[in-house]
């Protein structure tokens, strides 16, 4: 795609049509209530927690797409000042709330922008949001795919979040007379800490800002400010520290707990900074929990007397990752996280699955992994080839199918292109009929 025209979470730079997947800070830096650019488009639920989260924004500029839906944006060429036109489709990115990749479709083809995602194969919701980029994907694969690598490596498995959230419950019922402290964001998590109120019959403590924030999203008398009405508290997650377990410790019998994709894989009981084996995890395993959940319990850690990690991730584990890039079977491959916990770029993993195979990709932490990698590419050579060659050539017909398919929104559309800055959205159904020209 041409620079200039799209940006997807990157606030600083020239464009005419700017994309937020979701609200998480790391997602937002550069964005503020001075915001100007250009139109930002997001989705229904992250545009009705904007203002809380950007006191003074001029909302005239947001734009919601309705998550599953077809969008045309008619823009203009920063070099040749032609006019092009982009399809965008958000899709359920079953991150935080809010939270959507976008689907992009134009004469340079299909880019897929996840933002942050965990599509869990047990997930119906995640199942739902498959079949809905399935859907817009109309048979044709992903020609660039910026995906989510923040556990992007094979070491990273961790259990779908209905079990993790299990985990929490059975460490909570172990200590009937503490106060239980749990360390979440200020956006995320929201599904544990109901399922926390439902399973203990509790309210669940938050702190102001963030009982606004659970108000916005639909969620009353769960969540309260009164420490007195219940012993489960949700606090911000930089202030859950061993000191300040201690400090509490100290006036009542609390425990902590971490619910995270990352820390659990953390050996921080040691206070080293790297990933610990299978088997360190299985010699820190404690407590007795329900049988039906022991497979995957390892995985929660005791990581000192009063605090515990559970593995309750938003974002996808290394197989679902791999699964995901199974489906799309992008032609290009590119990481949205720069600098990962493990830094890994996805293509080392996957570039099987790829047109573009980059062998020499940046190595990997571990050489085992590596060699099986490069031999199993070198195993799959002809067949890559083969795959390459008709991926190319579908890519080849679908633009000029594409080109062919505008010709008949270009006359009609033109006319309300009236500034090189800014997009206008179609209707979709117009779209669609336009299409079939
Ligand atoms: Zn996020």
């Amino acid at each position: 795609m041409e620079k200039g025209l799209v940006s997807v979470d990157q606030w600083t730079v020239e464009g005419q049509a700017y994309f937020l997947t979701h609200l998480h800070a790391d997602h937002t830096r550069g964005l503020s209530a001075a915001w100007r650019r250009g139109p930002l488009f997001c989705s229904p639920i992250s545009a009705r927690l904007f203002p809380a989260k950007f006191p003074g924004f001029d909302l005239s500029l947001l734009r919601v797409l309705e998550v599953g839906a077809t969008r045309a944006l008619d823009l203009v060429s920063p070099t040749t000042g032609s006019r092009v036109q982009i399809l965008v489709t958000p899709i359920d990115a079953h991150h935080c709330p809010g939270a959507v990749m976008y689907l992009f479709h134009g004469a340079f083809g299909l880019v897929l922008y996840t933002g942050d995602f965990r599509w869990e194969s047990s997930s119906k919701r995640a199942e739902l949001a498959k079949k809905m980029l399935l859907d817009a994907l109309q048979g044709n694969t992903v020609d660039v795919l910026y995906m989510d690598n923040t556990y992007c490596h094979p070491s990273l498995s961790f259990p779908p979040r209905h079990v993790a959230a299990q985990q929490v419950i059975d460490i909570i019922t172990m200590h009937p007379d503490h106060e239980i402290i749990i360390g979440i964001d200020n956006l995320g998590k929201e599904d544990l800490l109901v399922h926390i109120s439902k399973a203990l019959c509790t309210k669940v403590w938050v702190w102001p800002e963030r009982l606004q924030t659970m108000h916005l999203l639909g969620y009353d008398n769960i969540f309260t400010t009164n420490t007195s009405v219940t012993r489960v508290r949700a606090v911000p997650r930089y202030s859950l520290t061993f000191e300040t377990l201690d400090a509490l410790n100290t006036m009542h019998p609390t425990i902590g707990i971490l619910p995270s994709g990352l820390p659990w894989a953390l050996d921080l009981s040691k206070k080293k900074g790297f990933l610990c084996t299978l088997s360190e995890k299985n010699h820190s395993y404690e407590g007795s929990v329900n049988q039906l959940h022991k497979n995957q319990m390892h995985l929660t850690r005791k990581l000192k007397q009063n605090a515990y990690s559970v593995p309750y991730s938003e974002h996808s584990c290394f197989s679902e990752i791999e699964e995901f890039v199974k489906l799309v079977q992008p032609s290009i491959l590119s990481r949205i996280v720069p600098s990962t916990f493990c830094y890994i770029n996805p293509r080392y993993y996957f570039s099987r699955y790829c047109i573009d195979i980059h062998p020499s990709d940046e190595p990997s932490s571990s050489k085992s992994d590596k060699a099986e990698d490069v031999d199993t590419n070198e195993k799959n050579g002809t067949l890559q080839r083969c795959k390459s060659f008709i991926k190319v050539k579908a890519r080849e017909l679908r633009k000029a199918k594409y080109a062919r398919g505008k010709l008949g929104i270009r006359s009609r559309t033109y006319a309300l292109l009236k500034t090189k800055r800014g997009a206008k959205i179609m209707d979709t159904d117009e779209m669609v009929l336009n299409s079939s020209l």
